[in-house]
């Protein structure tokens, strides 16, 4: 099963021939403020005819982290960094545990490595059950959880933590929308590593910029296995660089992005969320409700390529106050 990636403009576009500023993207967890203007300025002087030198970047990730260099690593996207791990840590007949529903790429990662997936469907508040089989290799965990938006707790991660010997990936994507972390735990368990981004809050998803918080022995394999310069380009590294010198706009928008996921939750009634995005169940069939909105311009994403989400969920990001406008008053006209 390919990776399902939310629609984009040209796409839509060209099916509803609608011109790309009508349309209103809220289908990809985006960021609709952007980056910092430092990353425009930044980008301005980069040298294209040179390799990526990472080190700004790692000391930029230090002090935001809080974690030593030795305990960072880097990849194109938090995909491109789980790309490396997997490669590294699995292999043809392991095992790995994936509760759901969930971000997809776990899935095909590791069908990609040879290894067979152990699906763990998730309870009525979407808790993970922290019952992992003994022959675990890799467990991935997503907090707050893509598509539905739950965090989980310090009680539940360590109880799975203890329970297993696998490597336990903590996919964090979204956790500057969340009231806490749980990357401090990296430094007490040698089995837990903590998959973070700059797609999200920092608003550089069309850069590809990833990390993770890993023990210093994997975070060693880790520079074993990676692709030469880690997936990086220059072009990434000055942006992140320039993000992460300027964390007070990223506190900004995120502030502004999480009163406006207050409005809409009350609103359209989703489950609550600590991303920024909602999961929302539809009465029909959630093809045809994404179509309806679709063909207003507005883009969500249906939830059906998602393992474990069934036929009758939506997802939306939250979007700018006139973005979530467009969505609320869509809304209301196909719900009523
Ligand atoms: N994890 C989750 C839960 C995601 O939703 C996404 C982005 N769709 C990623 C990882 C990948 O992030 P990146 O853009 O850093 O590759």
């Amino acid at each position: 099963m390919p990776y399902v990636a939310g629609k984009g403009f040209t796409e839509v576009s060209r099916k509803y021939g609608l011109k790309p500023e009508e349309i209103v993207k809220l289908g990809s967890n985006e960021n609709p403020y952007g980056p910092s203007p430092k990353v425009a300025e930044a980008l301005q002087n980069i040298s294209p005819e040179r390799y990526p030198e990472p080190e700004l970047l790692m000391a930029g990730l230090a002090g935001y982290t809080g974690f030593p260099e030795e305990m960072i690593v880097i990849g194109a996207g938090m995909d491109g960094v789980m790309d490396t791990l997997t490669r590294l840590f699995l292999e043809k007949g392991d095992r790995t545990f994936i509760p759901t529903p969930t971000f997809s790429y776990y899935e095909i990662l590791t069908v990609l490595s040879g290894a067979k997936p152990v699906f763990s469907p998730r309870g009525k508040e979407f808790e993970v059950q922290t019952n992992i089989p003994a022959d675990t290799k890799m467990a991935f965990l997503c907090s707050p959880n893509n598509p539905t938006g739950n965090v989980t707790d310090e009680e539940e991660l360590r109880a799975l933590l203890e329970s297993t010997d696998a490597i336990v990936f903590l996919d964090e994507a979204y956790v500057e929308f969340a009231e806490h972390s749980l990357a401090m735990l990296v430094k007490e368990y040698d089995n837990l590593v903590v998959g973070r981004t700059l797609s999200k809050a920092f608003g550089l998803a069309g850069m590809r910029l990833g990390y993770a918080l890993a023990p210093q022995w994997i975070a060693d394999q880790y520079k074993r296995a990676a692709p030469p310069f880690f997936g990086i380009s220059c072009a990434s590294t000055a942006a992140g660089v320039a993000a992460l010198s300027d964390i007070p706009f990223m506190h900004n928008s995120v502030e502004k992005i999480r009163m406006e996921r207050q409005r809409m939750h009350k609103e359209i009634d989703s489950h609550p969320s600590q991303a920024n995005f909602l999961y929302i169940e539809t009465g029909i069939a959630s093809n045809s409700f994404a179509e309806k909105f679709l063909s207003r311009g507005i883009i969500i994403r249906d939830c059906r390529s998602f393992r474990g989400a069934g036929e009758h969920h939506c997802r939306v990001t939250v979007g700018t106050p006139s973005e979530n406008d467009r969505f609320l008053s869509a809304f209301r006209e196909i719900c009523s």
